[in-house]
Parts: C-alpha cells; sequence; structure tokens
C-alpha cells in the first residue's frame, strides 16, 4: 500500500519547530528586520530547542546517524511561517557545515560538528562572489598550496550569517579543478562587511580573504572536488527549501482565510465571494500538490541524495513558485490589510522573493531538470 500521509516521527518534529517558532514569535518582527546581526533571542530559543542537532550526524551529537532531508524539511516548514531569521539560522548551521560532515578530518569534523549541532557556533558556506553567481565555475577565489599551508585569496559577496559565523566553508579555484577549505573566522586576512539590504532583510554580508593562510588540515574532501561536496550539500538541503515555501504559503493561506472569513462586503464574506473564493481554493490546490511533491522527494533523498537530486530541484522549484503565487493571492484577497507594513501577510510576501533566487535560481533549476530527464531518456529509462 501506498503510503501518502508524513509519518509519526516527522510530525513530531515539525510540532517541535512550530513550537519553537511559536516561543520567538512575539520577536519575529524585530528579528526579520535584521540584516547585519543575529537576534540573541532567537539564537538562544534555537539553542534551547535542540532542533540544530538535526543538521548533523549521529557520530557528532546529531540526532540521527545521517542528516535526514525530510526531518530538515518538515523542521523549517514548522519555522519560516513564523520568521524567516530562525528558518535562515537553523537551515545555514546545516548548509554550513555539511561539507565538513562529508569532507573533514576526523578532528575537523570533531572540533566543529558538536558545537554546530548545539548552535553554539553558527556556519556560513561561502561560495557567490561579486561576479559569480548561478555560473559557480567562473569564481576567482583561489587556493593554493604552499609551504606555509594553503593560501585562500579572493572576496564571495552575499553570505548568510557572514560577519556571525565562526568558520566558512570556501569554494575556490585550485589548479585546474575547484577545492573547498574550512576558514575560521579568526584567520588573519579575512574580513567581512554587511551586503545592501534586500527586500526580506537576512544575515548577508562579504567575506574578504586577503591571503589568508590555513593549515592544509581545513582542507575539506579531495583536491580539486570541490563540486562533489557543493553537491552533497545541495543534495541534502536543497529540498528543505521547498519545506520552508510550504510554511511560508501555508501561513499565508491561513492569514487570508482567517480576514476572508471574518470580513464581509455586498452581505458576505469576502470568502463566499466567487473570485475571492477562487483565490484561496487555487491556493490551497496550489499548496497542497507543492506539499506532496516536496515531501515525497525529501523521502527519497533520504535514500541517495545525490540520485534524488533532480527531484528535489523539482520541490524547490515547484514549493517556492508555488509559494511566490499563493502568498501573491493572499495579499490580494487581504486588499489594504495585506499592504500593511511588517503585517504578518506583508513580511510573508516579501520573505517568499528571495525563496526563488537562492540555492539555485528556478531557471537554472529548469535546466538540470530537463537535463536529467533528457540523460534518463538516452539511457531507456523513459
Ligand atoms: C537571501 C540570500 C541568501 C544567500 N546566501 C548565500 C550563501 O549563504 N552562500 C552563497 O554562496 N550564496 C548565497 N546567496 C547567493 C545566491 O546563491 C545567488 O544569488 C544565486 O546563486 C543566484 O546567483 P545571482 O544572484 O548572481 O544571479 P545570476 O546568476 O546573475 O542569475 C540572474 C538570473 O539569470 C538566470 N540565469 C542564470 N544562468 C542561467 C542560465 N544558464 N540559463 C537560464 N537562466 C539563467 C537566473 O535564473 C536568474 O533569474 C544568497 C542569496 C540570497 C538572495
Amino acid at each position: 500500500m501506498i503510503e501518502f500521509e508524513l509519518p509519526e516521527r516527522y510530525v513530531a518534529i515539525r510540532d517541535e519547530a512550530r513550537a519553537l517558532a511559536g516561543r520567538i514569535a512575539h520577536v519575529a518582527v524585530e528579528a526579520d528586520a535584521m540584516s547585519d546581526a543575529v537576534h540573541p533571542e532567537v539564537l538562544a530559543a534555537l539553542r534551547d530547542s535542540g532542533l540544530a542537532d538535526l543538521v548533523v550526524p549521529g557520530a557528532h551529537g546529531g540526532r540521527f546517524d545521517d542528516v535526514d532531508p525530510l526531518a530538515v524539511c518538515v523542521a523549517r516548514e514548522g519555522m519560516m511561517g513564523t520568521s524567516a531569521h530562525l528558518d535562515s539560522l537553523f537551515a545555514l548551521q546545516g548548509i554550513g557545515s555539511y561539507a565538513i560532515t562529508r569532507g573533514g578530518t576526523p578532528d575537523q569534523q570533531a572540533h566543529w560538528l558538536p558545537r554546530v549541532g548545539r548552535a553554539e557556533v553558527l556556519a556560513a558556506l561561502a561560495l557567490t562572489e561579486p561576479v559569480a553567481g548561478s555560473d559557480l565555475k567562473s569564481l576567482t577565489t583561489t587556493i593554493e598550496r604552499t609551504a606555509d599551508g594553503l593560501v585562500v585569496r579572493g572576496e564571495k559577496a552575499f553570505i548568510s550569517n557572514a560577519g556571525h559565523a565562526a568558520f566558512y566553508t570556501v569554494l575556490g579555484r585550485e589548479g585546474d579543478g575547484w577545492s573547498v577549505v574550512l576558514v575560521p573566522a579568526d584567520a588573519a586576512g579575512l574580513s567581512t562587511e554587511p551586503s545592501p539590504e534586500i527586500i526580506a532583510p537576512h544575515v548577508l554580508g562579504s567575506v574578504v580573504l586577503d591571503d589568508v593562510v590555513v593549515d592544509e588540515s581545513h582542507r575539506l574532501g579531495e583536491p580539486g572536488r570541490g563540486f562533489d561536496l557543493v553537491l552533497s550539500t545541495l543534495a541534502v538541503f536543497r529540498v528543505s527549501v521547498a519545506g520552508a515555501a510550504i510554511g511560508l504559503a501555508e501561513a499565508a493561506l491561513a492569514e487570508a482565510t482567517r480576514h476572508a472569513t471574518e470580513r464581509e462586503q455586498f452581505g458576505r464574506p469576502l470568502a463566499r465571494l466567487g473570485a475571492v473564493a477562487a483565490l484561496l481554493a487555487d491556493s490551497w490546490t496550489d499548496l497542497e500538490q507543492a506539499r506532496l511533491l516536496t515531501y515525497r522527494s525529501a523521502a527519497r533523498a533520504r535514500t541517495d541524495p545525490l540520485a534524488a537530486l533532480p527531484h528535489s530541484s523539482m520541490a524547490k522549484l515547484a514549493a517556492s513558485e508555488a509559494a511566490g503565487r499563493i502568498v501573491d493571492r493572499c495579499v490580494q484577497v487581504m486588499g489594504r490589510w495585506g499592504l500593511i507594513r511588517d503585517s504578518t501577510i506583508e513580511r510573508l510576501y516579501r520573505a517568499a522573493r528571495p525563496m526563488r533566487v537562492y540555492e539555485g535560481a528556478s531557471e537554472v533549476l529548469r535546466l538540470g531538470i530537463a537535463k536529467a530527464l533528457t540523460d534518463e531518456h538516452a539511457a531507456g529509462v523513459r
């Protein structure tokens, strides 16, 4: 028999995440307006919740033997509807540290991962540069092996947690390939500065690496095989963006439904006016479609994250695009109340937009999905 319901242990994780979100809801407006600082109460609540243990492996204090993409996905679903700041803090602990999980030396893993899993230190992943975005292979940061160690030179831009992370997982060019190194935030030559504020404020900054020297033991994975680690990270965490998008869309729909039920025009609740009913119905339908694809893709990613990557990309594409459509309709349903600065719906409206850009912009995801489809066709799978 095919099981379409989320198993109980994942429902419990989503409830845990919702409870955490509920505890910080009173500071959510303030936290979600922060772009150059981490909200201390939100971070403390994340620490106390123990939920960051979902993003590190069991051998280093994690909740499960391996990081479980479905667990991360439902946790983000539980957080994002209340606070994008909380969601980002949680997700970045995994996104920034997964290369250590997969490619760190035992000493690096023992040093960093338990602290990441307790949210005692913040993690960051530094791929994007002032020029290189989707086309990451055009990046210009270099990693050079010398007698003194690995010299890292370049600039990273739009890096989440920049200025607040304890370490940066940096992708750079090494010879003919690309490698990943772990650069502690206190390394000599590393400096950060805030990025321009975006429509949904997010802790973002540039990371300047001015001939930073780190020991060879800071190398993550094999020299020249850096994209393997980047892909592994995306394979586990990309689908969790879809989880966050579902949480956001659900919160928006709840807000619009409440409003459309309470407010009357032309002698009837808005929800009974045909065009408004259609906006609500289409939104619920979009949400449930996205939810099914997301849970299914995350469940696939549990078994074999890399093989499931096209499905994770589909879920991220479908759910982030659906969240954009849903929250836009919800603003429409709420009329002038949908436009009030820092109201729940207005914050959700702004928070939805970057989700179609980061961790694979929609157009770039479509290219990857189509490539996987034609590869399967060529291999006779379809
Ligand atoms: C909130 C936020 C947090 C972020 N956090 C991090 C982080 O922690 N670490 C990090 O390294 N980066 C981070 N980024 C950067 C993010 O990864 C990039 O914004 C993203 O990769 C897209 O790159 P870009 O913005 O340079 O857009 P571009 O690559 O310039 O793309 C612009 C447009 O062109 C389209 N496009 C690009 N290439 C193609 C193609 N081949 N075919 C068709 N269309 C194409 C894109 O889909 C997009 O619509 C963050 C960004 C945001 C907004």
